[in-house]
């Protein structure tokens, strides 16, 4: 490995897009989970798709590893660099390439945000669906790379859905294509498989979104509750009757005084919980569901509904800046992020809260819960020595959702937080299996190392019993 002689390289090729400064560097240490911080040996900023691949090859030719950054919103530390490897950053990326009305399909490339995808789309009445709290703010890459999802999820789907192509650089430097402009491709569905493994099988540098007709009528309501179990037992009862809003969230008292704390959403301070829920779709059926849900709401305390369209604008402000606002209430705290089948909803708030207490540590609850996805906010004070406590807390919840028979993670990754956990959910075998997906793709691990599978230096692993390598075991090779 010769970091100089990468640098050499990469400094011919992206002239003044390569950052060696340690004070620049350090804007590279960590994504949105910063209690994680490794600054990088250097950071490429390449301008496009060929750059990228020059800088990966090049990086391949010295063995020098990479980790590929969009906005580093990541809440999982995907984006987390290695100090002996580079980031490669896609922020100089963002053309919104073409936008094609009549297919219903837009090309980016992977810094575009994923709002500017729909204002691009806006004026043909069309819009990208997945929608991140972050969208403002967050790339279409690191979307791809997480499999984000966002409030309206629940109705459309996740990224996965909305994707019919990605241009990747493979971790050799190779350009390639996977899916296609055609919706259906025949063949492994290697596109599938690559969205969601977190920047572990090589950088994406064009993406084909599938883009929506926006809806004809909106409707959302605010339902006040005195305590979340009501508010969960709402979200089972509109689900079972087969009404499928396009997003049903909830936040606790604690999540609603640091939104209020922040913006004025009009969210009362005294409720215990509350959901917003949103229909969509044309009139006719928007106002019959509407009329049923309303039906399923009625140990609500209050109901808002919201009266235009700035109004809806105004609720949605209050839950998209629910994580920012909770830095209201605490200097420091852990976003989780993990599943729970939505009927164990009510069970899982209340375990989750019990541990918060056992551990004297306060949790606010926002999250998507029509799709059971809890988003608990562990709050804690690094200066006053409470990160290993909360950083316990957060992994024992994450946990938790797993024994409820859920998953580690809804929409935010593995990344370099949940891989100690990933036993938990995975046996050997199954990880084994994943290993050798990412390995076809990177046999040389440098492509994002150390991210979403646990490892024993990462996760402090003590060895366990000795088991003879095959080649060992079929007498190639001999143990010294
Ligand atoms: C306030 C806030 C609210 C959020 N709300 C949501 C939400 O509602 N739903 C949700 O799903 N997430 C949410 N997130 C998490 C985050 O915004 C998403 O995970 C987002 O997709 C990350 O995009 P990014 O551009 O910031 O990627 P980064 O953080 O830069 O990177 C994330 C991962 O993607 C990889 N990556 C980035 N670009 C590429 C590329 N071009 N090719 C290959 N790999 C790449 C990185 O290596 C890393 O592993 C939120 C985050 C914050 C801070």
């Amino acid at each position: 490995m010769s970091l100089d002689a990468l640098r050499d390289e990469l400094t011919e090729v992206l002239r003044d897009g390569v950052i060696t400064d340690p004070a620049h560097l350090r804007t590279y240490e960590c994504d949105a989970l910063t209690g994680y911080r490794v600054v990088p040996a250097l950071v490429a900023l390449p301008r496009d798709a060929a750059q990228v691949a020059a800088a990966v090859r090049a990086c391949a030719a010295h063995g020098v590893p990479f980790v590929a950054r969009g906005a580093g919103t990541g809440l999982s530390g995907g984006a987390l660099p290695t100090a002996d490897g580079i980031v490669i950053s896609l922020q100089r990326l963002r053309r919104v390439v073409d936008v094609d009305p009549v297919d219903r399909r837009a090309t980016v490339e992977p810094g575009v945000t994923n709002l500017d995808i729909s204002l691009a789309a806006a004026r043909y009445g069309l819009y990208y669906s997945p929608d991140p709290s972050s969208q403002q703010v967050c790339t279409i890459g690191g979307n791809v790379a997480e499999n984000s999802g966002g409030a309206h999820c629940l109705k459309y789907g996740f990224t996965a859905n909305h994707i019919l192509a990605i241009d990747v650089v493979l971790p050799d430097g190779t350009p390639t294509r996977l899916g296609g402009d055609a919706p259906h491709q025949a063949g492994y569905d290697l596109l599938g498989a690559f969205v969601g493994t977190e920047g572990t099988l090589g950088i994406v540098t064009g993406v084909v979104v599938r883009l929506l007709h926006t809806p004809a009528t909106v409707r959302t309501l605010v339902a006040d509750f005195d305590s979340t179990k009501d508010a969960g037992d709402a979200v089972t009862a509109i689900i079972a009757a087969g009404i499928l809003p396009a997003a049903i969230e909830m936040m606790d008292n604690l999540a609603i005084q640091a939104v209020n704390a922040t913006v004025d959403a009009g969210f009362d301070p005294d409720t215990a919980a509350l959901l917003i829920v949103e229909l969509d779709g044309p009139a006719d059926e928007v106002q019959a569901r509407f009329t049923e849900l309303l039906e399923k709401c009625t140990r609500a305390t209050r109901v808002t509904v919201a009266r235009d369209a700035a109004h809806r604008a105004q609720i949605w402000q209050g839950r998209k800046a629910a994580f920012a606002a909770v830095g209201r209430l605490s200097p420091n705290y852990f976003v989780q992020d993990g599943v729970v089948p939505r009927t164990r909803l009510g069970e899982a708030l209340t375990r989750i809260a019990a541990m918060g207490d056992a551990a004297g540590i306060r949790v606010a609850n926002v999250f998507h819960a029509g799709d059971g996805n809890l988003h608990p906010l562990v709050l804690y004070s690094e200066a006053r020595g409470e990160h290993d406590r909360a950083e316990a807390l957060s992994t024992a919840i994450a946990e938790l959702c797993v024994e409820l028979g859920g998953s580690l993670s809804g929409e935010h990754g593995i990344g370099t937080d949940k891989a100690c956990s990933m036993p938990r959910m995975f046996s050997a075998d199954d990880l084994a299996t994943m290993q050798r997906l990412r390995a076809a793709f990177d046999p040389r691990g440098l492509c994002n190392p150390g991210k979403v599978f646990p490892t024993p230096r990462l996760c402090g692993e003590r060895p366990g019993p000795y088991r003879p390598h095959p080649l060992e075991a079929a007498g190639v090779i001999e143990r010294l």
